[in-house]
């Protein structure tokens, strides 16, 4: 028995040795409003027909191993060119580790802007590849003669582009984008996770690019619990992907859940639309308290920077008050300072504005 030390230190991998595993906050009892989630529920009603559609589902069964029904809403709901593949993940997080498998290899670096999605630099360490970031500029715009040369440097095998990106919150510029997918012999993922807020995309042009993939996920959108990615673009790409996906990697309750969720779209877009314009709300009142910076945001949370030392105070006051956001201060140098608030609903938007109001 204890020798597993010694086991462990002869077999598990050094680089993953030296991992701390993801920390997820304890959020019991408190309005949480730290992981983008959407805040709202369904009615009775529609949970009904919802429990109903599933009641008769097969669980001694093994999934459809595509998905094809789903796929079929995805590409309606999401307008996916006719011509572009679909590959479905668990989760982003998922098809991110499935690509990572796929090109990874001595020297193999993904590349990405930091501060960023902090599950791009996860998987290149599990996955035994190198990962190289590219500071964005004071504003979050991208530093595109950085980029460059950075791309110059280490001929990625990957990179990540999250449009619009998390934890910043905005959209970079579209010319500096394509200049980054002309620059590179590898392959560009354009990460579309918060696509449900913003009119801008790379859809209706993906076909175009061929080292250009899209990765959008239903969890912002209202669907978390359900553990759903789907990655898109040109076939051969999405065909040696799914080599390493494993076969019934989308259970039999998230499809039938889907299916059902994506035939009641306009539910989660009026649930969508609302969070945007409460998001405008939310920036307005934020930025009306003077020791804030408060930055644009094109997606459910706004990124914001308090006093010069404040951020941790600010963080645990909220708690007190039963309100959990996103601390980010201390974890990057361009984040000191930062904390990072999900849009509720209108309700909890009000009382997260009445107790920072009262802490600052
Ligand atoms: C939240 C988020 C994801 C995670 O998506 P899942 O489908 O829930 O795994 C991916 N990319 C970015 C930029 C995100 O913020």
């Amino acid at each position: 028995m204890n020798n597993s030390k010694n086991r462990i230190q002869q077999w598990i991998r050094n680089d993953i040795l030296s991992l701390s595993a993801y920390h997820v906050q304890a959020s019991t009892g408190l309005t949480k409003l730290d992981a983008m989630e959407n805040p709202y529920t369904w009615s009775d009603e529609l949970k009904s027909a919802w429990l109903e559609s599933i009641k008769d589902i097969e669980i001694n069964r093994y999934p459809d191993p595509v998905a094809q029904e789903v796929v079929l809403l995805l590409r309606q709901t999401m307008n996916i060119p006719t011509d572009a593949a679909v590959m479905l993940g668990n989760g982003s997080d998922e098809l991110i580790q499935i690509m990572a498998l796929a090109l990874s290899g001595e020297n193999r670096t993904i590349l990405a802007p930091e501060p960023g999605f902090v599950m791009y630099k996860m998987i290149a360490m599990n996955s035994a590849m190198k990962y190289y970031a590219v500071q964005l500029k004071n504003d979050f715009t991208l530093d595109l003669p950085a980029m460059l040369h950075a791309i110059e440097q280490t001929n990625p095998a990957l990179i990540f582009l999250a449009y619009p990106n998390n934890p910043t919150g905005n959209l970079f510029a579209k010319q500096d984008i394509q200049q980054i997918i002309q620059a590179t012999s590898g392959l560009v993922i354009i990460d579309e996770a918060y696509h449900a807020f913003t009119d801008q995309s790379f859809m209706s042009e993906i076909m175009a690019y061929d080292n250009v993939l899209i990765m959008r996920t239903v969890s912002k959108m209202g669907l978390a619990g359900l553990r759903l990615g789907l990655l898109v673009g040109a076939a051969d790409w999405i065909l040696q992907f799914d080599k390493v996906r494993l076969p019934y990697n989308i259970n039999v309750l998230t499809q039938a859940s889907l299916k059902f969720a994506l035939q009641h779209q306009h539910v989660l877009d009026a649930q969508t639309q609302q969070i945007c314009t409460d998001r405008k709300t939310m920036f307005d009142a934020l930025h009306s308290f003077k020791s804030l910076t408060v930055y644009p945001s094109a997606t459910n949370f706004l990124l914001f920077r308090t006093a010069s030392g404040q951020a941790n105070r600010i963080f645990n006051a909220l708690i007190q008050q039963k309100i959990l956001i996103k601390n980010l201060n201390g974890s990057a140098d361009a984040l000191q300072d930062c904390l990072r608030v999900t849009i509720g609903t209108a309700e909890q938007n009000r009382s997260f504005i009445k107790a920072i109001s009262a802490i600052l």
